[in-house]
Order: structure tokens, then sequence, then C-alpha cells
């Protein structure tokens, strides 16, 4: 019997093995597509460095930075151009920009959120008021509840739903408060008011970049992994079939064959975990089953750069649901990241998510790219024809964070212990980032080390 088995060669299992190898304890890793990396992908076509799937990290999670020194790649390490930071929401057909330095909804200097054509005088007397509210301790509620109580609908038209699509792919309705912005929450309870709370703890280094990715892109982070990984882990092709516990440990049904294992880490989305254990822990099936996952769809699209009448100044437009788009958000690649797009061309990464993703699930790429091509140029209003585009389709890849997350994931802490063995990581529990992965199967891996 192996010690540990992990099912899955995402960055949560990749890291969860690099973490086992460094206490010099060897694992088998399942993963049943052709490549490792999960959603992490990148791609050179053309001369372009193309992201499937994430371009890069916040650069506030600083553990990251310190694993990928670890791995021993530091130099190759890139920030964001936050010189040229600036994104843009579409508002009436018009591409309007956010107020700078905005952390995430509530803008640093609150000036700004008094200056900009964003939203109306309406939502600016809220935003004048909010700043004296008093504090306040309440249970958890829909993104959507909070920023009206505290901004009103606009704010949740205009700031929280297009900011929040383009990272959960859901209504902020639905989201958790809690869970999808804690340290607002915090400031609620600690100030009273966001933009007093973002006031007192404005980053006073705000020369430092906010994201931060990889010269290669993010797939040299599983390159990376991939290699150092290989005198502790063996990598097994296959799909994980289902799961069973068998005296000491567990016994892992495979395609065309089987295995056991002291130690089970499921590196998986929630749902997949939930299938496998289905009939040797149906309970904590049924909790993993009610955590929702979106779909979604990134469609990168080439043009010459010669004709192309847009300024790109800035990261990219966001489009809020209220502008009744296909497009959730746009990344402009040129600006964002330095040495990604030869000069003589336009890179842009537009992001489907919700129905128009799951209608995108099942049409060609022809079609995908023809309506996203169509989309981009009625925002961005250039001309110019693309010379290549590539669609990435990721289904049921993003976890939702609905309300009642906090609670549902505290009964399925409760019962994993009885059930020896088995560990959960993944993007399905306590942050769906690379870091948020990344520092959970850390975590796993010393509790199997130290027991
Ligand atoms: C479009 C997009 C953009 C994103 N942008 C960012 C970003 O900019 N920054 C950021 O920090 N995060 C971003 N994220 C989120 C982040 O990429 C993911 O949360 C994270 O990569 C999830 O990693 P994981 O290893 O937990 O899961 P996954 O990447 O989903 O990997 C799971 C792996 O398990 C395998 N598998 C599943 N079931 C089985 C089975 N039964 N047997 C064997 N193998 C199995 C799958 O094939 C897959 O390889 C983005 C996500 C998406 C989809």
């Amino acid at each position: 019997m192996n010690k540990v088995a992990i099912v899955g060669g995402g960055i949560s299992g990749l890291s969860a093995a690099y973490f086992l190898g460094r206490k010099s304890i060897p694992c088998r890793l399942f993963e049943h597509r052709s490549r490792l990396g999960g959603t992490i992908l990148t791609e050179n076509l053309h001369g372009c460095l193309v992201e499937a799937g994430p371009d890069s990290w916040l650069a506030e999670k600083s553990w990251m930075l310190a694993f990928v020194a670890e791995l021993g790649i530091a130099d190759q390490v890139i920030g964001s151009n936050d010189s040229r930071r600036r994104t843009y929401v579409v508002r009436k057909g018009r591409n309007v920009p956010l107020p700078d330095s905005l952390r995430l909804l509530a803008p640093t200097k609150p000036w700004q959120a008094l200056t900009t054509r964003l939203y109306g005088p309406a939502t600016k007397l809220r935003m004048a008021l909010e700043w004296f509210r008093r504090p306040s301790s309440q249970s958890d509620r829909s993104v959507a509840d909070f920023v009206r109580e505290h901004f009103g609908q606009e704010a949740v038209e205009y700031l929280a739903q297009p900011i929040l699509a383009g990272v959960y792919g859901s209504p902020p309705e639905t989201l958790s408060a809690r869970r999808v912005m804690p340290r607002f929450v915090g400031y609620e309870r600690r100030y009273g008011s966001i933009l007093r709370g973002v006031y007192k703890n404005r980053n006073r280094n705000p020369r430092k970049p906010l994201f931060l990715s990889l010269r290669g892109g993010m797939g040299s982070l599983i390159e990376t992994l991939d290699r150092r990984v290989a005198d502790t882990c063996e990598i097994v092709r296959g799909r994980v079939r289902d799961l069973s516990r068998v005296a000491n440990g567990w016994h892992l049904g495979l395609e065309g064959g089987s295995a056991s294992a002291e130690h089970v880490i499921l590196a998986i989305p929630a749902h997949e975990a939930a299938r496998l254990i289905n009939s040797a822990a149906p309970r904590l099936a049924g909790l993993l089953a009610q955590i929702g996952y979106t779909s979604s769809v990134v469609a990168a699209l080439a043009y010459p750069r010669s004709g192309f009448d847009h300024a790109l100044n800035g990261f990219g437009f966001l489009v809020p649901r209220a502008e009744n788009g296909s497009l959730a958000a746009c990344t402009w690649v040129n600006t964002k990241f330095d040495s990604r797009v030869p000069s003589d061309r336009v890179l842009l990464r537009a992001f489907l998510a919700g129905e128009a993703a799951e209608r995108a699930a099942t049409a060609s790429d022809e079609t995908v790219l023809s309506d996203t091509n169509a989309e981009l140029r009625k925002w961005m209003g250039f001309g110019g024809t693309p010379t290549f585009g590539r669609v990435h389709r990721w289904d049921r890849a993003m976890p939702r964070y609905e309300v009642g997350h906090g609670q549902r994931l505290r009964e399925i802490e409760a019962r994993v212990p009885t059930l020896p063995g088995l560990h959960l990581a993944g993007n399905g529990y306590d942050g769906l980032g690379i870091p948020d992965c990344v520092r959970r199967s850390e975590r796993i891996a010393a509790a199997i080390a130290t027991p």
C-alpha cells in the first residue's frame, strides 16, 4: 500500500506532491488528462503568449512569491504594468474608467468616488454618507444585499456585479459576502464604513504591482513543479472512478485497474470529489455536491497592430449584466504584461460567463470567435479583422461560494476527520486563487507528515 495517493494534477495536486516530497514522503498522483496543470495552461501561438486560464496571481498573497522562490524561479517573476493599470466598465455602451486605486469596490482616494462618470449623483451621495456608518455585525448575506446596503443598487450593477463576474462567474445575488469580500465585512464590523476601512488600511506603497506572473506564463509554474516532484511522485495517467475504505486506508478504482493508499488527497473540484466518495461517505458527498460550480469560456483573438485604432490604455474592461452583452470581461494583454505579444500584434482575451458560456460550450470555435469579435468591436469600437483566435472551455471549474458556504464548509470540515486518511484540496473550500490552492495543499501535506 502506498503512503499517499493524490487525485488531480492541477496546481492543488502538484503543490501537494511538492510539499510531501519536501518532507521525503513519496506519492502517486492520478491525472486523467494527457497534460498536467488543470485550468493552468499557457500556449505560444504565432509569437503570442496565450493564457488559457489564469494569467497571474494577486501580489498581496505574499506566500505565493515565497513558494515560487523556493521552487527556484523567482528570477522569472514579473509584475503587471501598474503605471498603466486602468480598468473600464461599460456604461450605456461606453467604456468608463473605474476610479483609480479602487480596492474591489471602494476607492482608497474617496474624492475619486465623487467625480467618476460610472454612477450618478444619488450613488455619490450614498457613498459620502457611508463614511459615517456605525459598526455593525450581521449574519452572512449576499454580496448584492451587502453592497446595496452600503452604496445602493447602482453600485451593485456597475461595480460589484461586473468586478465579481470575471472572478466567480456568478451573480452577486447568490455570492456570500463573508466568503467573497471578507475584508469589507470585517471593516463593516470594525468601522461601520467600508470606505473608512479601506482608507485607514490603504496601501502605502502603491508602486508595488497588483498582479504577479511568470515570464513564460503560468504554465511554467506547472512545468517547474512537474520537474521538482519527479523524484518523489509517480504520475499515473488515468481517471480515478471511485473510492472505498479498506483497512488502514483507501482503495481507488481506476480505469483498468486499482490502487490503494493510506492517505488520499482529492485535489479536484468538489462536485467530482462528491462523485468519487458517494458510496464510501454519502453524507459528506451530499455536502460537497452542494458547492455550486460555474463554467467559463476564454476566447483569445489576435489582430494586426497596424490599423487597430484603439489606444489600449489600460488592462481591459468589464461588461455589467445590465448592459446586455455576452462578454463578462476582456483583458488587453499588450498593456497588462510586457513581452507577451509581438509589437505588430494586438491580443485580446475575452471571458464569457453565465448563459453566454453555456451557449459557447456547445457552439463551434468559429461561432464563438466570430460572436466574440463582433462584441469586442461593439464595446471597443475598433476596426480590423483577427489573424487568429483560440477558444478554451472550462467546464464547472470555478466554485461559486454562495451564501451559506461558510456553514457548509464547517460541516464538511467536521465530517472529514471521521474518514481517516481522506483530505480535500482544491479550489472549492477556502479560496479559489492559485495562492489559496497552494496554501491549502501545504497544510494538508503538513498534516500528513505530522500525524
Ligand atoms: C478562466 C479562468 C481564469 C482564472 N484566473 C485566475 C487568475 O488570474 N489568478 C488566480 O489566482 N486564479 C485564477 N483562476 C482560478 C484558478 O486557476 C483555479 O482555482 C486553480 O487553478 C484550481 O486548481 P486545482 O488544482 O484545484 O483544480 P483544477 O485546475 O481544476 O485541476 C484538477 C485536475 O484534476 C483532474 N481530475 C479531475 N477529476 C479527476 C479524476 N476523477 N481522476 C483523475 N484526475 C481528475 C483534472 O483533469 C484537472 O487536471 C482562474 C480560473 C479560470 C477557469
